[in-house]
Parts: C-alpha cells; structure tokens; sequence
C-alpha cells in the first residue's frame, strides 16, 4: 500500500476580502474530498499567504485557521507583490508537505484538475503545469498582450510553458532546488522550467474573476512583463549593439554620398538630413543608455541580496514545540494550542 503524500495549497492574497470567504470553503471541501479519496494525506494543509494586505484579508484567514484543521496562515510584514509571495508560502510549505500546489484566491483556475496534479506527482512528475486551453474569458487586449509576450519571450530564448501561469504543483525536491535560484529578481514562470526535473501538464479552462478586482491592473501588466524579459535575456541590449553598428554604417554610407554630392558641385542639401540624423542617433544614444541602465539597476539590487519577504506571523511555527526562550504564551498562541490539541 501507498502512503499518501501531504499536500499543502499556498495561496498568495493581497486585498482579498471580497473572494476569500468562498475561496476558503472551496479549498477545504477540496482538500476534505481529496483525503477521502485518498489521493492525500489527513496532514494535507492549505496556506493562505497575506502580502501586506490593507482589508480584512488577514483576519479571515486567521479566525479560519484557529477554527479549521485544514487552514493555516502566514503574515507578511508588507506587500511585496504576487511571487515574492507566492514564494514565501512555497519555502514555508516545503517543510511539512510531500507536494505544494499555488493558486490565485480568486480562484480562476479550475481547481477539480488537482486530482489530475496529484496523480501525475504520484506517478512520479517532480513539476506539473497547469496550462489554459484558450483566453476565452479575457479581454481582447489581455489575451493580445500576454500572446504576444509568449511569443516574444520565445524568440528571445527563454523558455515558458506557453499560457502558463503560477497554478502548479511542485514537490518538495523541486521546491529545494528552487532555492538555490537566490536571485531578488522574481520571475518563477521563467525559473522553474529551469530546474528541468520531470514534469508534466494538465490543461483546464479559465473562469472570470468571481469578485474583487484585479490586482494586475495594465501598468503593472507591463512592468511585470518587462522585468520577465530583462530578468531572463539579454538579447534587448544586443538588439541595440546591432542597432548601433547598423547606423553606424549608413552614416558612413550617407557621408560618402553627401561628399560625392559636394565634390559634384551641388552644396544645396544639409539641413534637413542633418537635423533629422541629429534627432535619431541622439533617440537611438537615449534608448541604449536607459536599456543599459534598467540591466545595471538589476544588478544593483542583486547584489544588495536583500530577503525578498519578511514573515510577520506564522501560524505553523505557532504550532510547533515550544521555544524555551519564551516565558509566557501569548493569548492568542495559548487560545491556538487548546484548539489543536483539541483536534
Ligand atoms: N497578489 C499578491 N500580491 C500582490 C498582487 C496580487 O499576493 O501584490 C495575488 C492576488 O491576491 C491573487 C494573485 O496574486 O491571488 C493574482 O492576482 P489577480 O487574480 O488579481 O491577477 P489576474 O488573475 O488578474 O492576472
Ligand atoms: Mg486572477
């Protein structure tokens, strides 16, 4: 007989007060049919990740956690934006679990494909990627924008699951490899296929956005998308090296015309090509400069090395022996400890 893996949802929530009631019960009617099927273990665990948020995020998912076996909380001390999130509650959840599986709290993601996630894990896949079958419930414009960013991150050379986004699961072996990637710039799209362990993907249709916003409006859309691309590839900057030497050699074809024209005794021409060349190489210098600059300010911040989240509060180390260092109990840890010995 099989024992059954421990499985542990992190799920990254940023101002999410309006979905996360219905996304708590979802999960863990989920995670209760799961251990019934015994596709899991009894120890399987969902882990709510609050970025910093400004609602009411935390307090939901912590009365839940004091009530319910399945759910577990984990503070940030601020926002610090969806992967740096979601890869807090990865490192966190790899110390008690078999298999981690991320999902968005609004729940977009068909979470009935688990059970396929779960059977793969089994079989042996280390990574398995959920992958949408279409962008029927996107706008136009996001499913024109994020096809054209798959499309242009492959032609730079770095390779993402195409219509893949941060709905997967990893193992814990993946997770550990993970960690050794300690780079500040957080793309996990780009890094976990990577690790190039065994995976595989389930395919699934997407649904809109029960309630709540998004918390990707456009600008950030794009700055995320950039910093995919200046995080995996370097080709931008080669693109300008190319650029350059091109008008480098048609300046030198340009002044040999201008001086042929001289020699031939026509002296009308010149302003206009001059100010009209002043303007593009001086764009062209401005457009490099900034290129290199965006590459030096990443290097910048790596090598600072500065932890990429701190952990305010965390319901699973509350869980653990007591440290000794620590006279007395504080209320709520007490009120914690009663309940899950209790259980
Ligand atoms: N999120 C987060 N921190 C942030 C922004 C977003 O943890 O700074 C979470 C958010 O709560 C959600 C997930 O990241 O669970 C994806 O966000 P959203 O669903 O708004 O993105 P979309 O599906 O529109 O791309
Ligand atoms: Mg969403």
């Amino acid at each position: 007989m099989m024992i059954e893996p421990v499985l542990t949802i992190v799920v990254p929530c940023y101002n999410e007060q309006e979905v996360l009631p219905e996304t708590i019960f979802k999960l863990q009617q989920l995670v209760k049919e799961l251990i019934v099927e015994n596709l899991v273990s009894k120890d399987s665990k969902i882990l709510f990740v609050d970025d910093g948020s400004k609602d009411q995020t935390w307090n939901l998912i912590y009365k839940e956690g004091l009530k319910s076996e399945f759910v577990r909380g984990l503070k940030l001390s601020r926002n610090v934006g969806h992967q740096n999130a979601l890869l807090a509650g990865l490192l966190t959840a790899k110390e008690m679990s078999d298999c981690v599986i991320s999902i968005d709290a609004d729940l977009q993601d068909d979470i009935e494909v688990v059970r396929e996630f779960i059977h793969k894990f089994r079989s042996g896949c280390e990574i398995v990627y959920g992958v949408r079958k279409g962008r029927k419930t996107d706008t136009f414009f996001k499913r024109c924008t994020a096809q054209g960013f798959y499309k242009l991150m492959k032609k730079l050379g770095v390779d993402l699951v195409y219509n893949h986004a941060d709905f997967r699961l990893m193992s814990r072996r993946a997770i550990q490899e993970l960690e050794q990637f300690k780079e500040v710039n957080l793309f996990l799209r780009g890094i976990v296929p990577l690790l190039g362990l065994r995976s595989d993907m389930v395919y699934y249709d997407r649904k809109e956005r029960p309630a709540g916003e998004t918390k990707y409006p456009l600008k950030k859309m794009l700055a995320f998308a950039f910093d995919g691309v200046t995080s995996f590839s370097v080709s931008p900057i080669r693109l300008v090296l190319i650029i350059g030497f091109f008008s480098f050699f048609m300046s030198l074809l340009f002044g040999g015309y201008f001086l042929a024209l001289k020699f031939f005794g026509n002296t009308e021409m010149g302003w206009t090509s001059l100010i009209t060349s002043i303007w593009l190489i001086g764009g062209l210098q401005l457009i490099a400069i900034g290129l290199i600059g965006e590459y030096i300010g990443k290097i910048y911040k790596e090598s600072k090395q500065r932890p990429k989240y701190i952990i305010e509060m965390d319901m699973l180390n509350l869980l653990k022996p007591k440290n000794h260092l620590i006279q007395e109990e504080e209320p709520f840890q007490l009120e914690l400890r009663k309940l899950t010995e209790m259980n």
